[in-house]
């Protein structure tokens, strides 16, 4: 029999990893390692647990190696094929498998008890084993069913089979859905009570699980525009709390410590979002002007420039600023806007900076993970608020593919943007947008910056309208 401390000193180890790897995290630099560390930590942790429940003989080699080979497997195929536009998506799906993981095993411990008639006698266990499984399924299924919702959200709507037509994911939030939020929210409590009042009963745990994932719902489909980002963040802090009660039920310590990490994590990134959102979180979950806009109906035109016209302009100036948003992401023109910035500091001496605005793209940090992939420096990107008020010394704001991130909209009190800072782009003495058309960014809302008299529009996929304006450049 392998001595218990032994399994202890290898989460002791696996959580002082995690540790460590989020230490790392903090700095772009060491940030490679930091996710390498955490990865060996998580590698442990599970190795760690198989032997254990192989020597105690809960489980044999063979379902464990079943498993790993199951799950490296799907892992594998999901990573090597997504694109790099799919991954807020995929990240939205594993926030969501997560908290769905500890919903079950929450679930199974409950229903093993029940049905071994074990169900602890002593208060103190008892009580504190029935409220961790019951607040396990509550947050669980909560973030499984809105992280489906908001990987929906973010994927922007579906295919309807056979008929192939494209569907918008709805945004649905009438005034009087709160009432119900809270009405749901009460009844998950009282359901909890009653697994403790009644635990010989399965039926409050089904019950349980029906209104939790309904509240993920519910919560998750009025939230639409630009506070996406809040509520992805939050979720991800949901599944790293459900992963930690689920830790309380099976007295998992390293699954505790695994899990309040993500949880705390997930909560600063989450109060980050809303700072960068200049919003409140009790209003991005319960005020509607999260709400997507109606799509704007694009009446007025604007005439496009060329690359030529645009190299032109540049020749001479004296600071360049580049504003990326999501288009970038999509057309994955990051090695040509390094380009671009190299080519004219190079042959005009001009000074190039990148500004960043936290919620650009579809997941925090999109950008910069985007333009290190391109070994852009880290010194170059520049965040919002530090950048605002330089934006004026600026000849040119370089806008490739953001939209509502300069939107100058959200300076008025209204829709969905409203209150949102913004890069400050229409500060700049004249603004160059690469866009495939006029068309409206995520929160559907129409940008006046596009028909300003000094705004220039290339119009075109980012990677291909790049190319052609640093060939413009070098042949000038
Ligand atoms: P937006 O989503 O507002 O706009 C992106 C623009 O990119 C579109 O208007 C589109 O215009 C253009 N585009 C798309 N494909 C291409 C392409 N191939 N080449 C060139 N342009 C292209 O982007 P922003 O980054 O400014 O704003 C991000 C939005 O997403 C915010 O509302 C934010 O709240 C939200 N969000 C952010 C999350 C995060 O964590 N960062 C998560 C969820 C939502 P066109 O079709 O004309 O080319």
């Amino acid at each position: 029999m392998v001595d218990p401390v032994v399994w202890d000193i290898g989460y002791l180890v696996s959580a002082s990893l995690f540790i460590l790897g989020i230490k790392k995290l903090s700095s772009p630099k060491t940030a490679p390692d930091g996710n390498r560390l955490g990865a060996l930590g998580m590698l442990l942790a599970v190795l760690v647990t198989l032997a254990k429940l192989q020597t105690e003989g809960v489980i044999g080699w063979e379902l464990i190696i079943a498993g790993l080979a199951v799950g490296g497997i799907i892992g594998v195929v999901m990573a090597t094929r997504v694109e790099m536009t799919g991954m807020p998506e995929l990240v939205a799906m594993f926030n969501g498998f997560g908290g769905g993981a500890s919903a079950l095993v929450g679930m199974s411990e409950a229903l093993r008890a029940i049905k071994s008639d074990s169900i602890p006698e002593l208060p103190t266990e008892f009580y504190a084993t029935w409220v961790a499984i019951g607040l396990t399924a509550l947050i669980g299924w909560i973030t499984l069913t809105g992280s489906l919702v908001a990987m929906m959200k973010l994927k922007g709507g579906f295919t309807i089979p056979l008929s192939g037509k494209w569907v918008r994911f709805p945004t649905w939030g009438p005034i009087w859905l709160n009432p119900v939020k809270i009405l749901l929210l009460a009844s998950a409590f009282w359901l909890i009570w009653m697994t403790i009042q009644d635990p010989a009963n399965e039926q409050w745990i089904y019950a349980l699980l029906g209104v939790s994932c309904l509240l993920g719902i519910l919560f998750v489909l009025p939230i639409g525009g630009a506070d996406m980002p809040v509520v992805v963040s939050l979720l991800n802090s949901l599944s790293g709390i459900a992963a930690a009660f689920t830790g309380f039920v099976i007295g998992n310590n390293v699954l505790i410590i695994a899990g309040s990490m993500v949880g705390a994590a997930g909560l600063v990134l989450t109060f980050i979002m809303c700072k960068a959102m200049n919003r409140e979180l009790f209003d991005v979950l319960f005020k509607s002007f999260g709400s997507f806009a109606e799509t704007a109906t694009l009446t007025r035109t604007k005439v496009g420039s060329d690359a030529e016209e645009v190299a032109m302009m540049i020749d001479g100036a004296q600071k360049v600023i580049i504003i990326p948003g999501y288009g970038m992401a999509v057309s994955q023109c990051q090695h040509q806007v390094k380009e671009f910035a190299d080519l004219v500091s190079e042959k005009f001496d001009t000074e190039v900076k990148y500004a960043i605005h936290p919620v650009a793209g579809r997941m925090p940090g999109h950008m910069n993970v985007l333009l290190a992939e391109a070994n852009v420096p880290y010194e170059q990107l520049i965040e919002m608020d530090d950048i605002n008020p330089e934006m004026h010394e600026a000849d040119v704001a370089l806008i490739i593919g953001a939209n509502d991130t300069t939107n100058p909209v959200a300076r008025s009190g209204e829709g969905p943007l409203a209150g949102m800072p913004i890069i400050n782009a229409d500060a700049a003495r004249t603004v160059v947008i690469i866009k495939r058309g006029l068309s409206v960014g995520y929160a559907g809302v129409d940008n006046d910056l596009f028909y300003m008299d000094k705004t220039m529009m290339l119009f075109g996929d980012g990677k291909k309208m790049m190319n052609e304006l640093n060939s413009a450049i070098k042949d000038l």
